[in-house]
Formats: C-alpha cells, structure tokens, sequence
C-alpha cells in the first residue's frame, strides 16, 4: 500500500538527491537541504545540529532561525529537547515545545516564535551524529509517518555529516553510546609490540552509495531476491554445520535464521523502501535504528544478539550491492598503517594482506597459539584477542592504539594518549637496540653452559633476523608458509629456488626446513580438505603428506637440489607412530636414490628428525632415538594433546598452564632419555620464545632453544644472567606439586635470584 507520505517521502528524497550530487561545498549542500525540507514539509523552520567533540550538538544550517546563530549555538547532549533528542537516540515530536520541561531557550536563535517541533537523531555507524530539527509558528501535530520521513531523510543526511567534510571524521569518532570520547579496551595480548595506525575492518561493513530510488516496487523485488539468496546460503551453512557441531554454532545460526524470517524486521525495511530509500539504504537505515536502540540494552544475551544482527544487515546488504555475500578488505586500497579489525581470522587470510603496512591487529576472539597469532608474531605485528565488542566499538578509519604488551587497544585515543606511545614506541626501539647490542654476545649463562638460540621463520622477511638478532641458525622453517602464501601448489622448480635462496640467507648456519605442515588451522587456499568435526585431530600435517606421496616426494626432491654441497637438516611434521616415520624416511631416501642415479650432487650431510608434538611419540623412544639425529618438541600441539585442550578455543585457552608438573615432567622425561642417546633435544613452540618458560626448559636440561625473531633478545638477556645451579635445586620440589601451575613460583625464583625476565 502506497500511502501519501510515502509519495511526499518520496518526492523529498528525489530533489535531496539532486541537491546531494550537486556541486558546492557540503555547508552549501546543508543550507540547501534545510531549505527543501522546510519547504517540502511546509514549516518555517529546520535546523540541522552536528555533533562536535566532547558531546556538543551545534547549529550547523537553518531555515528560519537567525543565521547569526549558525555555529554559534551549542547544546550539550541531553539539555533541551534537541539535546534530549541526540541523548536517547529517539525522535521527539511536541505541539507545544516551548512548554515541555527541557526547552532551553537560545535569544540569539530567535526561535520564541515557534511553538512546535519535531526532531529526528541523525545516526550512523549506531550513534548519534547530529540532530535534524523542523517547528512551526503554530501549535501542530505532526503524523507519525512525518516523522519517518523525518528518519529517512535524516539518514541521507548522516551521509553527508559523516563524509567529513563539515567536520573531521576524528571528532564524529565516539564510543559507547553517544559519547565522544576515547577508549581504552582490555583484551588479551597474543602478540607482543606496540602499533599504530587507523582501523580497516577486516570484513569491511558494506559501503551504500545509492541512497534514493524510483521505483519501491523494483527495490521490493531486489529486497526478496537478495533475501532468497542470503538465506539459501544461510541454510548451507547450517547443513554444513549441523552434523558436526551441537551447541554454540548451532545457537548461532539458528538465531541468523530467525533474524533474517523475522517478519518485523523485514517489514520495517518494506517501509523504509516505500519510502523511497533504495533497498540496501532501506536495510542500513533499520540496522542504524535497531543497532543505536540495542547498544542502549544492557542485558548481556540481547547486545551479543547485536553482533548477529550486525552481520546480518552486512550479509544483506553485500548480496544486495555485490550480489554476493561480503568478502575482505585484503584487496581494497589500504591506508599505510593498517590495525586489522576482526571476529577471528586464519592465517591464510592475513597473508592476503601487505606486510609492510600492516601495524597491528584486533581480534574479538582468539588464542595465543592459533596460528594467526604464530604468524603475526613471525611478522612482528602486534595482536591483541578476546577484546569485548570490537566490531561494535570500532568504525574503518578510527585511530587505534594496539598495546599487545598490556593485552589493550585504545581506540580514537587523545593526544596525550597518543604522545605517551610514541615515546614508548621510542623506547622500546631503545630495547630493541639494547637487544641488538648483544647480538654479538654470546648465550651462555653465569655458570658458563651457552644455549643454542635459533629461530623460527617461515617467510623470506624471517631471513634477515637471522644476521640481525645473531641467532645460530633457524630451528624451525615452516615451509608451508610460502605454500600459503602463493594462489597454487608451487612446483619443484618454485620450490628448490626458494629453499636454495633460505639456505644462502643463512649463510652456512644450519636450516631445520620442516616438510608440509598443513591442515586444521593452516589452510591452502587452492587445496580443499573438506569439512571435518575436529581439524586439530584430523587430517593434517604427516597424515596428509604420507596419502598423497608425490606431494612430499617434490617437496623433498626441491630440498635436496637446494642444498646440494651443504648440509640438509629435514624434519617431519606431527609424527605420531614411528612407523610413520619410517615411510617417511623411505620417501626421502627413494629421493636421493633418484638424485644420485641422475648424477646430482647430493647434500654434504643429512640430519633427519622429527617433531615431537603428539604425545604417543614419547612413548616410542627406545624405536625412535634410533632412528633420529634430533627432536624438537612442538609445545603449541603438544600442550593441545597433552591436555585434551583446542589451541584455538578462546574459552579454555587459560585453563592450563604450560608450566604445570606435567609438562615439566613430561619435558624432563624426553630430555633424559634423548640426553642418554645422545640426540639432541630442541623446543620450537612458542614455550621457548618466553623468557620464563624458556628458564624452566633450561633447568629442565634442554640447551637448544627455537623462537620468534623478537624473542631473541629476551630470551638472551634472561640466559646471560642465569646461575643453573640454583634452578635445578629450586626445581626438583616442582615436579611433584599437586599445583595447577609452577608459574609464580618460577617468577619469584627469578626475582630473588636476579634473574632478567
Ligand atoms: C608446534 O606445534 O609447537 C609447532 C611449532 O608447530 P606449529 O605451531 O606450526 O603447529
Ligand atoms: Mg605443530
């Protein structure tokens, strides 16, 4: 049904479009549009307000108040009627304003002598941006579709007064609620450092650019199409996931699916439709009004309910500008000094992304040992997980200040805020010098045992840490890294450059290149594994790599050409039966086989080893000492198994501690027996990268270390000022405890012993 206030709606829409597309400044746009809406609406008046840092409405346009008064009259949020409009985020309609108990008369206005007025908020990104005003001299009632024309052109509006011509995009830029201040969020530090830089929402929400339509009955089509397609994809993903998940995604998508049949929902974007909002302005303007009301809930279920909402009208509105569903910012035009916004992330999706202008990352959820935090730290960029509400608090192009030492963001900090973290920025390049001057200072405790630091690397920035930080060689080369980062499988060719460019970056010092380590978190784009309940267990690593040979066999082949004359240090992957080994094994030596029979040099020397990360293996070792020149235990898969606990599971990730007594069993355990054998025992999870956990690994008795660059430093510096003696003593009483950790007891220990952590 076609109402007049629709058709008025509609026509109003048409000529604010043309006034919108047309040339001048946005003051000029502004002063035109007041005009048109008083004309149209037949009212002496309208006034536009625009919210100004520290929660200040001004008078920005006006059509029958003194222009004098234009951007000399403020109000505070919630004084007077324009004010209690812009505090409750609702519109305010009275025939009798001046006698309502929060008229707060302005002289220099002029405004005594009109007695009505209805007033809309100007919202967007869910706050209140501004105020748009309409009075008359007499005492009216205005009509409740009035006042959504109102909304609607108040929505069009909040295009131009966020545009950030009329005012700095900085001083819109507000927090929770309608505030306009800063904020600081607590989440948790995954990654170590400090970045600076403007906000790029990951899943970027869905810009509208067409605001204004014709034809309603054209946009309806478009509405139901779009919703088709939204929710046959919608019941994809719930088939895709029902069988595998109860509870929490179950939850989830059963709330989408109510979201997107709700009725009232999508009536309300029928009406916005009707009137004259194309239909993805008509889905935004909903999701504004609900989304502003819903931030002002304070039950808990209902504001997460926002999030779902929120991703909703996005998926929406992407099928209805895309015609898909939404996609990332990875390929847009980025700012200089990213700080990525998301839910959650793979590490397959970050590697879309250009290193060099990435300068942090915020992540609603999130672990310290997924992977998209592993890489980052490989990356030196800073993350800081499990921040509350992150997408909702934060718009593309906010400043944001990643703090992942402290586990905190700022976001739109102040100046003062801004000023402290460059200095600290400047000092921490300070201790980063300070680290650089020990390159050359060899890591050999007080009592005299040096350790062998190696690092961890997996991409060709890794390689120049090695000369910078002095590290003796990389420890661990995630070679799947590069397999990640490429659109296909490179083949032997791709791959034996890359290896042989590794292998001259390092210069001699030894490269422990492990094979393919695919599967649960680390996902090749160009290679579906298909679905599975449990990744983390399942088909993954070794287990894929021994089903499909010929993959394995050219990886290998590749590292056998790359260190023909040198040394070649191959290490195998989530190894879990010794058996597992031996094919493995098998297939290298079929390799050098075919090598030698081509007439190829063949590497110097080889080393084989394997990683130590499902617990079954420790259980083999008489079998398996035997067959290895070394083992390095990787603690992030080990811990997982070890503690029947998902590494990427946010809820549980703190549940148990890597300095617990059975891990420090466990470890000691491994390093007696490998000690006896005389192979060598290195840790390469990110255990070893912590200065605390890398000093139980030492009292422990293990000597060989792999980390992050960044960690080198550290881990030295605690090294360097280590009397061994005293920790073996001071451990042997750990080992037993009944205790869930032995972490403060560790850090005392240091404390009084000196100990640089
Ligand atoms: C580990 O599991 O500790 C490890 C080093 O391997 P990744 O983190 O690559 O799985
Ligand atoms: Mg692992």
């Amino acid at each position: 049904m076609q109402s007049s206030a629709s058709t008025v709606s509609r026509r109003l829409l048409g000529r604010l479009r043309d006034v919108m597309a047309g040339g001048g400044s946005a003051q000029d746009r502004l002063d035109r549009v007041v005009h048109l809406i008083a004309a149209d609406m037949v009212a002496e008046v309208c006034s536009c307000y625009v919210m100004r840092a520290g929660e200040v409405l001004e008078l920005f346009a006006t059509e029958g108040l003194n222009k004098t008064a234009v951007h000399a009259t403020r109000l505070r949020v919630g004084e007077g009627v324009v004010g209690d409009i812009a505090a409750h985020a609702r519109p305010v309609a009275l025939a009798d304003a001046q006698s309502h108990p929060l008229f707060a008369y302005r002289p220099e206005t002029g405004e005594e002598l009109f007695h009505s007025l209805v007033g809309v908020p100007i919202i967007r990104g869910g706050r209140v941006i501004g105020v748009l005003v309409v009075q008359n001299k007499s005492q009216r009632q205005y009509t409740e579709e009035e006042v959504e024309t109102l909304e609607t052109v108040a929505m069009v509006l909040a295009e131009l007064v966020s545009a950030g011509e009329l005012i700095k995009r900085e001083e819109l830029a507000p927090v929770d609620g309608n505030a306009l201040l800063p904020v600081r969020v607590e989440g948790v530090r995954l990654t170590a450092g400090v970045g600076i830089g403007v906000a790029v929402m990951h899943e970027p929400r869905v810009v509208v650019q067409k605001l204004v339509a014709e034809d309603p009955v054209a946009e309806r089509t478009r509405l139901r199409d779009a919703l088709a397609r939204m929710r046959a994809h919608l019941d994809e993903m719930f088939e895709a996931q029902d069988l595998a998940f109860g509870g929490e995604h179950r939850d989830v998508l059963e709330t989408y699916r109510m979201f997107a049949e709700d009725a009232g929902w999508i009536g309300r974007i029928g009406e916005a439709i009707q009137s004259g909002l194309t239909a993805e302005a008509a889905v935004q303007k909903v999701h504004e009004d609900t989304r502003v009301r819903m931030s002002q809930v304070s039950d808990p279920y209902l504001r997460e309910r926002l999030h779902d909402l929120e991703d909703l009208a996005n998926r929406l509105m992407s099928h209805l500008v895309h015609g898909f569903g939404a996609g990332t910012a990875a390929s847009a035009d980025l700012p200089d000094n990213v700080i990525l916004v998301a839910r959650s992330m793979g590490p397959t999706e970050l590697l879309d992304y250009d290193r060099r202008r990435l300068r942090g990352i915020v992540l609603e959820e999130g672990s310290p040992t997924m992977h998209v935090a592993i890489l980052a730290r490989a990356l030196d960029v800073p993350v800081v997980g499990r921040v509350p509400e992150a997408l909702a608090r934060i718009d593309a192009g906010d400043p944001i200040i990643v703090d992942g030492d402290n586990g905190q963001i700022f976001v739109r900090p102040s100046d003062d805020i801004q000023d402290a973290y460059a200095a600290n920025m400047d000092a921490r390049s300070a201790r980063i010098a300070s680290y650089a001057a020990m390159r050359d200072l060899p890591a050999i405790t007080r009592c005299g045992q040096p350790v062998k630091l190696q690092l961890n690397a997996g991409l060709l920035v890794d390689l120049p840490h090695l000369e910078a930080t002095g590290a003796d060689g990389i420890g661990l080369y995630r070679t799947e890294m590069p397999f990640m980062a490429r659109a296909q499988l490179p083949d032997v060719a791709a791959q034996t450059q890359l290896y042989s460019k590794i292998l001259d970056a390092a210069e001699g010092k030894p490269v422990v290149f492990r094979t393919l380590d695919v599967g649960s978190d680390k996902l090749l784009p160009y290679w579906d594994s298909g679905e599975e309940d449990n990744p983390a267990m399942g088909w993954r690593s070794i287990r894929i790599t021994l089903d499909r040979p010929a993959v394995m066999r050219q990886q290998l082949r590749a590292l056998i050409a790359a260190a023909a004359g040198r040394e070649l240090h191959v290490m195998f992957p989530m190894v879990a039966e010794v058996n597992e080994l031996d094919r493995a094994r098998a297939l290298l030596d079929m390799e050098l086989e075919r090598r030698r029979g081509g007439g190829h040099e063949l590497p110097a020397r080889i080393r084989v080893g394997t990683m130590l990360e499902v617990p079954a293996l420790a259980w083999q070792l008489p079998a398996l000492l035997k067959r290895v020149d070394f083992i390095s235990v990787g603690s992030n898969d080990l811990t997982q198994f070890l503690f029947a606990i998902d590494r990427g599971n946010p809820r549980i990730s703190e549940r148990y501690d890597t300095l617990s007594p059975a891990m420090l069993n466990f470890m000691r355990r491994l390093h007696k027996e490998t000690h006896k054998a005389g192979v060598q025992l290195s840790v390469c999870g990110e255990m070893a990268g912590r200065p605390l956990e890398a000093l139980a690994l030492l009292g422990i008795g293990i000597r060989s270390l792999s980390m992050t660059a960044s960690s080198i430093g550290p881990v030295k510096a605690m090294v360097r000022s280590l009397f061994l003696p005293a920790l073996e003593r001071y451990m042997e009483c750990l080992y037993d405890l009944p205790d869930r950790s032995v972490r403060e007891k560790l850090r005392n220990f240091a404390v009084d012993h000196g100990v640089v952590l």
